[in-house]
């Protein structure tokens, strides 16, 4: 999830917390009878110059980086620390 950006024509790999933005997708999933919703938290990516553009959103339940202007589902964005990630 977090190993590149999400952007599909970027080729940014996730190596620091200050680099970009990360976001936090919540989706319900429901069991093939039906019977029971799972919550599930997942987060993504975007590398600076794709976060000052584009946002996460979910499209037909698949999260995908979209431009910032259309107005859709938007994932909570939360900014990132200012902390490197050792190794
Ligand atoms: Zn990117």
């Amino acid at each position: 999830m977090l190993s590149s950006c999400l952007n599909p024509s970027c080729n940014a790999s996730f190596r620091y917390l200050y680099d970009g933005r990360i976001f936090t997708v919540e989706r319900f999933v429901t069991s093939p009878d039906g019977l029971n919703t799972e919550r599930i938290i997942e987060h993504y990516w975007l590398c600076g110059p794709c976060s000052r553009s584009m946002k996460v959103v979910v499209e037909n339940g698949a999260p995908t980086a979209a431009p910032i202007h259309t107005e859709r589902t938007t994932a909570s964005g939360v900014d990132a620390p200012r902390q490197c990630l050792v190794g």
